[in-house]
C-alpha cells in the first residue's frame, strides 16, 4: 500500500512524521506522496484540512487518517503514544472507511465564460471586500431572503463544530448529508430582514448566492482565502463526492464532541 505522512510543521509534529514514515517503510509500505492510498496527517484538524485539498482531485482512491500533536481534534483522532498502535493497524489490517459529506462550491462570473469549482470539507464563507455584504438567497430555486450584513457561512456536518459553532450554528452529525448556512451579524430592521437562525437544508436543495452589487468578495474554502471579482453568482450543494476516513476503531462522534467542548 502506498501513503504519505503529513506534518503541521513544528518540531514534535516533525519527529512523529519521520518515526511513522520509517515504521510504515519498515513493513514494506510505499512512500507515494503522489498517489497516497492513505495520508496520515500529523499535527490538528488544519493539518488535516491541507491534506484534503492536496488529494481532492483523488478522494476515490485516498483515505485519511489524522494523529493530533495538540488538542483533540475532530479530524485528528490518535494521540502521538498510539502511533506504533496505528501503523501496525494500517500495515496489518484492512481498515474500514467512513464518508464524510461535503459541499460544492460553484463560482459563476458576470462574464458568464467562466466556472471555479471548489470543494469543501469544513466550510464555504462569503464576505464583502467593501462595506456590507448584500446579497439574494435563493433556495431550491426561489428567492428566500435578501441578506444584509457581515457574512455567510455555509457548512458540511462535520464542519458545523468549526467557524459554524462560533455562530451560533448546531452540531450536526456527520451521517447528515446537508448543508447549513449561518449569517454574520446580518442587520435587520424595518427595511432590511432575514430568517436570523441557522437553516439547514437536506442533500438535494441547492443554495445560490446573488451579489445585489458590483464589489469584490473573500470568499474562504476551509483554510484558503480567495478574493473573487466580478461574481455573478456562488452556488452551494452537497457535493457528489465524499471525503473518506480511515477508521481502525470506534470513536463516536458525539464522544469528541463532549470531549472538545464539555
Ligand atoms: P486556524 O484559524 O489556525 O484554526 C482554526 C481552529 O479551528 C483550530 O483550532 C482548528 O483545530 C479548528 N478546527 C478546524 N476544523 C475543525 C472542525 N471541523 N471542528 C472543530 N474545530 C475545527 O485555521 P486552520 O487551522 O487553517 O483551520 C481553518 C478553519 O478555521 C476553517 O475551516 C474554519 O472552520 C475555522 N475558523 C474558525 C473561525 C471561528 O471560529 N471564529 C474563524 C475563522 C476560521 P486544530 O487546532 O486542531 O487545527
Amino acid at each position: 500500500m502506498k501513503f504519505n505522512v503529513r506534518s503541521r510543521g513544528d518540531h514534535d509534529s516533525n519527529v512523529l512524521t519521520q518515526r511513522v514514515k520509517s515504521y510504515l517503510q519498515e513493513f514494506d509500505l510505499e512512500y507515494d506522496e503522489e498517489e497516497p492510498e492513505i495520508v496520515i496527517s500529523i499535527g490538528g484538524d488544519g493539518t488535516l484540512l491541507e491534506a484534503f485539498h492536496q488529494y481532492a482531485h483523488r478522494l476515490d482512491e485516498t483515505s485519511f487518517v489524522g494523529v493530533h500533536t495538540g488538542h483533540l481534534g475532530f479530524y485528528a483522532d490518535w494521540q502521538p503514544d498510539e502511533v506504533e498502535k496505528l501503523v501496525i493497524h494500517i500495515a496489518k489490517t484492512p481498515f474500514k472507511i467512513v464518508e464524510y459529506p461535503l459541499l460544492e462550491v460553484m463560482i459563476r462570473y458576470t462574464n458568464d465564460q467562466e466556472t471555479e469549482r471548489y470543494l469543501a470539507l469544513n466550510e464555504c464563507t462569503v464576505k464583502s471586500m467593501e462595506g456590507s455584504l448584500v446579497m439574494d438567497i435563493e433556495i431550491k430555486g426561489e428567492q428566500f431572503e435578501t441578506f444584509r450584513g457581515d457574512g455567510l457561512c455555509l457548512s458540511t456536518p462535520s464542519g458545523s463544530t468549526a467557524y459554524n459553532k462560533a455562530l451560533g450554528g448546531a452540531i450536526l452529525h456527520p451521517s447528515l448529508a446537508s448543508i447549513q448556512l449561518a449569517e454574520m451579524a446580518s442587520i435587520n430592521n424595518r427595511v432590511y430582514r432575514t430568517i436570523g437562525s441557522p437553516v439547514v437544508l437536506p442533500e438535494h436543495h441547492t443554495c445560490l448566492l446573488k451579489p445585489k452589487n458590483d464589489v469584490d468578495f473573500q470568499v474562504t474554502v476551509d483554510h484558503l482565502t480567495h478574493v473573487q471579482k466580478k461574481v455573478k453568482s456562488i452556488q452551494v450543494r452537497v457535493a457528489d463526492e465524499q471525503v473518506r476516513f480511515a477508521r481502525f476503531r470506534p470513536f463516536p462522534f458525539w464522544k469528541r464532541v463532549k470531549e472538545s467542548f464539555i
